[in-house]
């Protein structure tokens, strides 16, 4: 039911499904994502299955939420200042 198109980059926060609480966009980390894989996607670190359900446009996601592990750090597009 996503309309996000396959070749439109985005980020996300982990799959936080299992969580008692949906609100995590406050704060969280944002990793890129990556390729499909256990049941979701992954991110590009490879550390996690991301919410495709919130997904970011990365240029919107501020620096300070950016995943800046081994994958994700490259994948960022440069913040905008
Ligand atoms: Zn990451």
């Amino acid at each position: 039911m996503t309309q996000q198109p396959d070749t439109e980059p985005w980020a996300a926060s982990r799959d936080a499904s299992w969580y008692s609480r949906p609100n995590v966009h406050a704060a969280t980390v944002l990793h890129m994502a990556g390729s499909p894989g256990y049941g979701g996607t992954m991110s590009r670190c490879g550390r996690s299955v991301l919410d495709h359900t919130n997904p970011w446009r990365p240029t919107d996601a501020p620096a300070r939420l950016r995943c800046r592990s081994n994958g994700c750090r490259q994948a960022w597009p440069t913040p905008a200042s």
